[in-house]
C-alpha cells in the first residue's frame, strides 16, 4: 500500500546551539538494541549500573541518585514538588530565564517564593542572598542554577552553600546546562539536591532527567505532613521502583535508559577532568576566534561558561539572517537569545560531543563568510588565526 508520507530522513547537523548537542555513534547504536522488559533482570542490572555512574558523575555518594523520566525540566519538578510543602518559604534566585522558570514551578508547589535578582549575563552575588535569607522567617530552601544557558553565565556554588546552610535552608542546584561539561561537585559543595538534563553536556538525547537527592532533602521529602502533589513525581513512590523492591510505578523509558548509560558510559571513560579541559580549551578558541573580530562574549568577565558562549550580536548584523544562513548552508544550528536577551545575543554551545575544535573552526568560517555575505565586513582569517593559536599552545 502506497502513502504520501516519505521515510523520516533528517539532515545531519551540526548542534551547536544551547542543545540538544551531538549524540556519538555509540549512543545511537546503543538506541537501537533489543528492547527488555522493565521489570526484566537484564534492565534492573542497567538500572543499577546508570545509577552509580550517574552518582560518579554527579561526584556524589547520595544513595537517591537517578534519571528522572522526562526532560531537564522535569528534574526541576521532581526536586520543587519533593521539596516543597504549601506555605514553605523559599528564596530562588533569578539572573535569567531558568530561575524565573524554577519561580514559577516552586510557586505552582505552593512556596512563598523571594526572588534574589542579578541582571542577565551577571552571576547571583552570596551578600545578597546572604541579606536576603536574614529578612525571611524560615526558609527552607534557596534554589540556583549552577549553569544559566540562557545567558551563559557560571554560578559559584560554594560560598552560597555555607551561607544557606547557617540559614537552615536546604540547597537545590540546577546543572542541567554545566554536568558533564564543567564542575560539578554535589558533595564537596553540599548541595542537597539538584538535578540535570540528558542533551546537554551529556550528549544524549533528550528524554531523562538525572536526579540526586542528599540526606537532608530526603528526610525532608520522606517525612513530610502534606503529600506529594504529582504522583508521577513522588520520590517516595519512585523510590521503591528505583530502589531494591523494583515495585512497578511507572515505565521506566528502556531505550532512553539505554542512551544515558552509553553516554556516561563515554563520560567516564573519557574521564571528567579531560572532559572539562576539553570543554574550557574549545571555548577559549571560539572566544579568541570572535574576539578577533570584534564579537564581545556577553555574560560576566570571570564567569564565563565554557559549554554556553552567549556572544553580542555586532551592530548592522541582521540576528535571524545570520542564523538561517548558517543552518541552510553549513548545516549548522545556534541558538537566539532568549527574554531579555531576544535579538541581543547569539548563543553558541560548546556541549559534550559538539564541544571539538573542527566545530569552533567551521563556525568561525561559517560567520565570517555569512557576514560578509550579508554585508557585515568582517575578517575570517583573523578569527580563524585566533582560535588557532589558542590551540597551538
Ligand atoms: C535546558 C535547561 C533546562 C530545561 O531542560 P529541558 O530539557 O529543556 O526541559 C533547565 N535548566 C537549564 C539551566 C537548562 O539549560
Amino acid at each position: 500500500m502506497s502513502t504520501k508520507y516519505a521515510a523520516l530522513n533528517p539532515t545531519p547537523r551540526v548542534l551547536m546551539g544551547p542543545g540538544p548537542s551531538n549524540v556519538p555513534p555509540a549512543v545511537y547504536r546503543a538506541m537501537g538494541l533489543p528492547l527488555v522488559g522493565h521489570l526484566d533482570p537484564q534492565f534492573i542490572a542497567l538500572m543499577e549500573e546508570v545509577k552509580q555512574m550517574l552518582r560518579d558523575v554527579m561526584l556524589t555518594k547520595n544513595a537517591m541518585t537517578f534519571p528522572v523520566s522526562g526532560t531537564g525540566s522535569a528534574g526541576m519538578e521532581f526536586c520543587c514538588v519533593n521539596l516543597i510543602e504549601p506555605g514553605d518559604e523559599a528564596l530562588i534566585c533569578i539572573n535569567g530565564v531558568f530561575g524565573t522558570r524554577m519561580t514559577d514551578v516552586a510557586q505552582r508547589c505552593g512556596a512563598l517564593v523571594t526572588n534574589v535578582k542579578a541582571p542577565w549575563g551577571r552571576i547571583i552575588e552570596p551578600d545578597d542572598v546572604a541579606a536576603t535569607l536574614k529578612t525571611m522567617k524560615a526558609p527552607k530552601l534557596v534554589g540556583i542554577v549552577h549553569a544559566e544557558t540562557s545567558t551563559g553565565a557560571w554560578q559559584p556554588m560554594e560560598e552560597i552553600s555555607r551561607i544557606v546552610h547557617e540559614h537552615g535552608a536546604l540547597l537545590l542546584m540546577d546543572c542541567v546546562t554545566s554536568l558533564g561539561g564543567c564542575p560539578v561537585r554535589v558533595d564537596d559543595w553540599q548541595v542537597d539536591a539538584a538535578y540535570s538534563g540528558t542533551q546537554k553536556c551529556l550528549s544524549c538525547p533528550p528524554g531523562l532527567a538525572p536526579v540526586t537527592l542528599g540526606p537532608r532533602a530526603l528526610e525532608k521529602a520522606t517525612k513530610r505532613k502534606t503529600k506529594v502533589a504529582s504522583w508521577y513525581f513522588d520520590v517516595n513512590l519512585l523510590a521503591s521502583y528505583w530502589g531494591q523492591d523494583r515495585v512497578y510505578h511507572h515505565t521506566a523509558p528502556v531505550t532512553m535508559n539505554y542512551a544515558l548509560r552509553e553516554a556516561l558510559r563515554l563520560v567516564l571513560e573519557e574521564g571528567l577532568e579531560n572532559r572539562w579541559a576539553r570543554h574550557e580549551r574549545n571555548h577559549r578558541a571560539l572566544k579568541a576566534g570572535l574576539e578577533a573580530i570584534g564579537i564581545t562574549i556577553a555574560s560576566q568577565e570571570g564567569h564565563q561558561l565554557w559549554p554556553l558562549n552567549s556572544a553580542t550580536i555586532p551592530a548592522g548584523a541582521d540576528d535571524a539572517a545570520v542564523r538561517k544562513a548558517l543552518l541552510q548552508r553549513y548545516s549548522l544550528e545556534i541558538g537566539g537569545g532568549l527574554g531579555e536577551l531576544k535579538g541581543k545575543t547569539w548563543r553558541i554551545g560548546l556541549m559534550g560531543e559538539s564541544s571539538r575544535e573542527e566545530n569552533v573552526m567551521l563556525f568561525l568560517s561559517g560567520l565570517g563568510a555569512v557576514l560578509n555575505e550579508l554585508g557585515c565586513k568582517t575578517g575570517t582569517a583573523a578569527a580563524l588565526a585566533a582560535a588557532r593559536e589558542v590551540y597551538s599552545r
